[in-house]
């Protein structure tokens, strides 16, 4: 069943108030009760202690004497019928000898009187000695009531006393029992609750928006889970996981590699690429003592056919030489834009006589594969420079640079040719 914890927490706070209060007041209840048992004993002792007093001035004087200290005597019994007329409050079995305390010191009063009156008129010696023994009897059993209030009493007291004791542990382990019931009850839901909460922000932790299930234990609680699982579910459809964000990273550094590679026209590799991949094979031949060709095209006329058809159809001729080139070379082989009309092939692992082979293989299929505007063949041939490392070469730009000066040769030796760099020693 699903609970309000809050509403939980006030009615258990309730609770251990009351029961707080009915302890506090049992306690003070039993200190009453034990005060008042105290209270009946010390009267039942000053009844037996006053009474006492009387029996003495009865003894140490002629009670029938003209000169007795009657005021001595009746400011004792006074004091006596006082103290009786205002006794603690007693039980029903200690009412009962009370009024007959009472009674029997009205007697004594009444005896007392007699005496008194007695005095004066001459009365027989025994009908004196009547008075007197009976008066004291009066007091004697006086004496023996307030001694057996006071028994009574005493034995009250050590019956209140473990009544109390045993009423107040009683309360004590019933409140503690509440309490630690109650208390053990509400900590397991916050504990229960909480634990689910934390593992849901461990696993949000490691980008993993799952919902938490509802416990159904409190209202508090399933409100909290609501509003995460709303929250994950928004986090969910905006946030990406670091792997999601690797890969699109990636893919965006490739796509952007590319373009900064690629020549935007021909999309063969660009000049920045070129002389990156250059170095690079150079290095490679260097270090394996392999040979490294390079081949340096150069449109022939081009200017002419962007003249006659227009600088469209040059873009569309150079873009046809790509696919011409590409054809012509090996997976191993490096096809860049160097500039302009002008392309750069490098040859790993191929000598000088493989790098003739694929020039020549180059212009083959330029002849063959021949491109038209308006339906009309258009002639394109390419003078083509040869160079091939050697120890003269410190670095890919002079490479280049013995391609450049074999491709001018072509030219001044009437173009659409192949010509060899000058070679001062082979590597
Ligand atoms: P040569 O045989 O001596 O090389 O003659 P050429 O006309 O080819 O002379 P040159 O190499 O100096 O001229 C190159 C021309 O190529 C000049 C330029 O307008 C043209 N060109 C360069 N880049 C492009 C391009 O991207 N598209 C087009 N359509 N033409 C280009
Ligand atoms: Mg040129
Ligand atoms: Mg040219």
């Amino acid at each position: 069943m699903k609970i309000n914890l809050s509403k939980q927490v006030f009615i258990f706070s309730i609770i251990c108030g009351t029961i707080f209060t009915i302890l506090m007041m049992s306690i003070l209840w039993s200190s009453l009760t034990v005060e008042l048992a105290f209270k009946r004993e010390n009267y039942a002792q000053r009844v037996d202690n006053h009474t006492n007093t009387l029996k003495q001035l009865m003894i140490s004087g002629d009670i029938y004497a003209i000169d007795y200290n009657d005021n001595n005597w009746l400011y004792w019994h006074n004091k006596l019928s006082t103290l009786l007329k205002i006794p603690p409050k007693l039980t029903a079995a200690q009412q009962t000898i009370q009024n007959s305390i009472k009674s029997q010191n009205d007697n004594v009063r009444h005896l007392y009187d007699q005496i008194a009156l007695s005095r004066k008129n001459p009365i027989k010696p025994s009908v004196k000695n009547h008075f007197k023994v009976r008066l004291m009897t009066q007091l004697e059993s006086i004496r023996s009531d307030s001694v057996q209030l006071s028994s009574i009493v005493k034995k009250d007291i050590h019956q209140v006393i473990k009544q109390q004791v045993i009423v107040i542990i009683l309360t004590f382990v019933l409140c503690f029992l509440i309490v630690f019931v109650g208390g053990v009850k509400l900590s397991r839901i916050f504990t229960l609750s909480l634990k689910e909460v934390k593992k849901a922000f461990e696993a949000n932790h490691s980008g993993n928006f799952q919902k938490i299930k509802l416990s159904h234990q409190t209202v508090e609680f399933d409100s909290i889970v609501k509003a995460f699982n709303a929250m994950n579910h928004k986090l969910s459809e905006t946030t990406i996981s670091l792997e999601e964000m690797k890969k699109v990273v990636e893919e965006k550094t490739k796509n952007l590699q590319q373009l900064s590679d690629t020549d935007p026209l021909t999309k063969v590799a660009n000049r920045r690429a070129l002389f990156e991949r250059g170095s690079m094979e150079l290095s490679r031949a260097v270090r394996g003592k392999k040979q490294l060709t390079l081949l340096l095209l150069d449109c022939d006329l081009f200017k002419n056919i962007n003249d006659e058809y227009g600088h469209l159809f040059g873009d569309a001729v150079l873009k046809h030489l790509c696919t011409i080139c590409s054809e012509a070379i090996r997976d191993i082989d490096f096809l860049a834009r160097y500039g302009g009309e002008e392309f750069v092939v490098i040859l790993p692992d191929c000598d000088i006589d493989g790098g003739v082979d694929i020039a020549n293989r180059i212009q083959q299929l330029l002849a063959n594969y021949v491109i038209e505007k308006d339906a009309k063949p258009v002639k394109i041939t390419l003078s083509i420079g040869i160079s091939s490392l050697t120890s003269n070469h410190k670095n890919f730009e002079d490479l280049i640079n013995d391609a450049d000066k074999a491709m001018y040769m072509a030219k001044e030796r009437g173009r659409n040719r192949v010509e060899i760099a000058a070679q001062t020693s082979l590597h």
